[in-house]
């Protein structure tokens, strides 16, 4: 009976979707940039549900814990004075949307395989700079 109440939304994400992003709390950081850095992200994803994310170029740390206004059917018990912040995520923007997925760090060897791609990514681009730099050098 209350599944008839419920607007087609909050029935996608209460059944469909399980009420993913009620289910964990992200936190803003700086892209690491230092081996100090890199050190703090490995022992970030040292923990028990805790993950690092990139989404659209951003960084986060993922703490992975429930909402207490989330109820047993996976319904907000607070729906009407919801935070801004659950109010802003739309289902058109959420994980369940067809969006590029995030990068997902869970453990410090995928985060050490991301560096180690990265730096050979970055050898190559200076690589194919310095060889045209040299080419327009000898065409000059
Ligand atoms: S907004 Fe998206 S991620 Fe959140 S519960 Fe609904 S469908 Fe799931
Ligand atoms: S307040 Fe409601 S919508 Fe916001 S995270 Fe908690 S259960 Fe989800």
């Amino acid at each position: 009976m209350i599944k008839k109440k419920l607007p087609k939304e909050l029935r996608v994400c209460a059944e469909k979707c399980g009420a993913v992003c009620c289910k964990y709390v992200t936190v803003k950081i700086d892209a690491p940039r230092t081996n100090c850095d890199f050190d703090e992200i490995r022992w970030f994803v040292s923990h028990e549900g805790v993950t690092v994310i990139i989404e659209s170029r951003l960084w986060y740390v993922q703490f992975d814990t429930r909402c207490k206004f989330l109820d047993g059917s996976n319904l907000c018990s607070n729906y009407e004075n919801r935070f801004d912040v659950c109010r802003e995520y739309g289902m058109d923007n959420c994980e369940a949307s067809d969006g590029e997925p995030p990068v997902v760090f869970r453990t410090m060897e995928e985060f050490d395989e991301f560096l180690e791609k990265r730096k050979q990514k970055r050898k190559k681009r200076a690589a194919r700079r310095s060889k045209r730099k040299k080419a327009s050098e000898v065409t000059k």
